[in-house]
């Protein structure tokens, strides 16, 4: 009874097993083929691509008019009619800016060098200013130089740090909190966003490793968050969420401020921030906006990034805006190995190619969607690799899927010979190669003795398990690669010889005869012998117009039937009329 369950279970098993063979090669393939390029970093350029066009398809914002900022821009400069913004300048811009009362300033030039005329004033002005933050260079760029802030406001606490990360193509993606763990020295954007929480009552709690502001975390980037691979993540990295391209925060002219040309109440309460905007200013970046418009990438100025870290820390507190979060790297795989499966799962199922093709088109079509719909909601989900396991896991279950019903289709279930459809084609073809060449083929037809009384003694089953016997043997006996077995129905065989006469014929056929004789299968039915016994109808020709393959096949059945009708386990040559091999 228990032997009986193990052996239903073992089949079932096995036919599962065949049954989606397809699938489970094909989900195997996909997900390790597509966790190497992954980990080799082929996908990263690919992935950040669509995280940018994701970005940039989403909803428009709306301006924050919570930041100002005052930008010296070419035109300024040449009304000042200098290069070098001097420190008189900024200080009537910051005289002119204070006087309106806004929460905090940030003066994104680095005043450590004094820019005559000016500088005394300007000195002065930062002094009597405590709302007001500068910038140093902490970490530096790729030449590892770094720029210290102003004297003044580094004794008084007030410098912030001007540092920018950059991915590997070139674009900026993220922000720094902190640039150096190293250093207590924010990043300008965030220092100027916890100063104007600060004026709402809004404090970070410093106990902790990760920073909370309000209700809101911030979880610090990592190597491998989202798109990324093995990217810097030093410091205290957030994710960016800009608010769109340039131009998503008001900015108004140096000079238009200097000459007080600006509405009375425009900074009151808000938060400024100061910078070159200037076609010569080093300061610009590309983002994930950069291509929005058109082919030339647009870059977005220093005072605009920073306005956008600012703002998005601001936002994040103040109105629940989303943070760009990404899952856990498990969580990840495990989202990629679900599509996969799914996919070869569909690639292997019954049905037309057509049919998949629009379910396939239909899967990355919603997985977009699904992503972009979580994209907007703050949740970065990996979308080129989980698109291309679709394609591929569909692709490879369609073909092994293709493969297995095509063996399927040629082959006999019971015995792996081939099945009589495919032995049909075979004949054709071996017919027509043997006419052109004018050489001989051989067919061999065989039957089994008494078989009927075998089935009656020994039942169905082991009826069957015998014809997998006798297919094994048939099998055996025929060695050359291009002769065929196949099972012709029932419990008869047959086997196409091509290039062999008569005699060569005969021996294939007395070889099959021995071959079943030494298995020595037990068959008490059988009235020629005690164990199963083969008939055999053996014919050779060289084809011609004056007889068709099914015609010569008959001539070998009345041998087969001769055979039976003088004592069975024998082979019977039956020649083909007018011809003599
Ligand atoms: P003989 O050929 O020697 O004249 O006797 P026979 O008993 O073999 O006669 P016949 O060819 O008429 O009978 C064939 C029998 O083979 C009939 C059927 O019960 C059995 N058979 C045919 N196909 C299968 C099969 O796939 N499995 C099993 N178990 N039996 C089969
Ligand atoms: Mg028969
Ligand atoms: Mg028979």
């Amino acid at each position: 009874m228990g032997s009986e369950v193990v052996y239903q279970l073992k089949l079932q098993g096995q036919r599962w097993l065949s049954r989606y063979r397809g699938a489970f090669l094909s989900s195997v393939a996909t997900a390790s083929c597509i966790f190497a390029v992954r980990t080799l970093g082929i996908l990263q350029l690919t992935e950040l691509a669509a995280f940018d066009r994701f970005i940039q398809l989403r909803p428009i914002e709306p301006r924050d008019d919570r930041i100002i900022l005052v930008g010296f821009s070419e035109a300024d400069l040449q009304k000042l009619n200098t290069s070098q913004i001097s420190d008189a300048a900024v200080a009537a811009v910051i005289q002119r800016v204070r006087a309106q009362q806004p929460h905090v300033i940030g003066l994104d030039l680095y005043r450590n060098l004094s820019t005559e005329p000016g500088h005394s004033r300007l000195l002065n002005l930062f002094e009597t200013t405590p709302n007001l933050i500068g910038i140093a260079k902490v970490v530096g760029d790729q030449q590892g130089e770094t720029v210290a802030g102003n004297s003044v406001l580094a004794d008084a606490g007030q410098i912030a740090a001007s540092d920018v990360i950059a991915d590997v193509d070139g674009r900026v993606r993220r922000g720094f909190l902190f640039p150096s763990t190293d250093q207590p020295i924010e990043g300008l954007g965030f220092r100027l966003a916890l100063e104007y929480l600060a004026t709402q009552g809004i404090f970070p709690d410093s106990n902790d490793t990760l920073l909370q502001l309000g209700q809101t975390s911030f979880h610090p980037f990592t190597p491998n968050a989202g798109g990324y691979l093995n990217a810097d993540a030093g410091g205290y990295q957030i994710l960016l969420n800009p608010r769109g391209e340039k131009g998503k925060f008001r900015m108004v002219s140096a000079w238009d401020v200097m000459q007080g040309k600006i509405p009375p109440q425009l900074f009151h309460n808000r938060l400024v921030l100061i910078g070159d905007v200037s076609a010569g200013a080093s300061d610009s970046f590309f983002t994930s906006y950069s291509s929005a418009s058109g082919s030339s990438p647009q870059p977005m100025s220093g005072v605009e990034l920073h306005a956008n870290l600012a703002s998005q820390i601001i936002s994040a507190v103040l109105d629940r805006r989303v943070l760009i979060q990404t899952l856990p790297e498990w969580v990840e795989w495990v989202l990629i190995l679900g599509v996969t499966v799914g996919s070869a799962w569909l690639g292997a199922q019954r049905g037309s190619h057509f049919h998949k093709l629009g379910w396939i088109g239909f899967l990355i079509l919603s997985f977009s969607g699904m992503s972009y719909g979580l994209l907007i909601l703050g949740w970065w989900i990996p979308v080129v690799p989980s698109g291309l396991a679709i394609v591929l896991a569909a692709l490879i279950g369609m073909t092994t899927e293709a493969q297995r019903l095509s063996i399927l289709s040629n082959q006999d279930g019971l015995t792996q010979l081939a099945n009589r459809r495919s032995f049909d084609e075979a004949l054709e073809l071996e017919w027509e190669k043997a006419w052109r060449s004018q050489s001989p083929i051989g067919v061999i037809l065989c039957d089994v003795d008494y078989f009927k009384f075998y089935n009656d003694t020994y039942g169905h089953a082991n009826g069957d398990e015998c014809l997998k016997k006798v297919g094994m043997a048939l099998k055996r006996s025929v060695k050359r690669s291009f002769d065929i077995a196949a099972r012709y129905g029932g419990e008869e065989f047959i086997v196409l010889l091509p290039n062999t006469n008569t005699a060569g014929a005969m021996a294939v056929a007395q070889r099959i005869r021995a071959e079943i004789e030494a298995m020595q299968l037990e068959h008490k039915g059988s009235k020629v012998s005690p164990f199963v016994t083969l008939s055999l109808g053996v014919s050779s020709i060289i084809p011609s117009s004056t007889i068709t393959p099914k015609a010569w096949l008959e001539i070998a059945d009345a041998g087969l039937y001769e055979a039976k009708q003088t004592g069975r386990n024998q082979a019977v040559i039956r020649e083909v009329p007018g011809s003599s091999l």
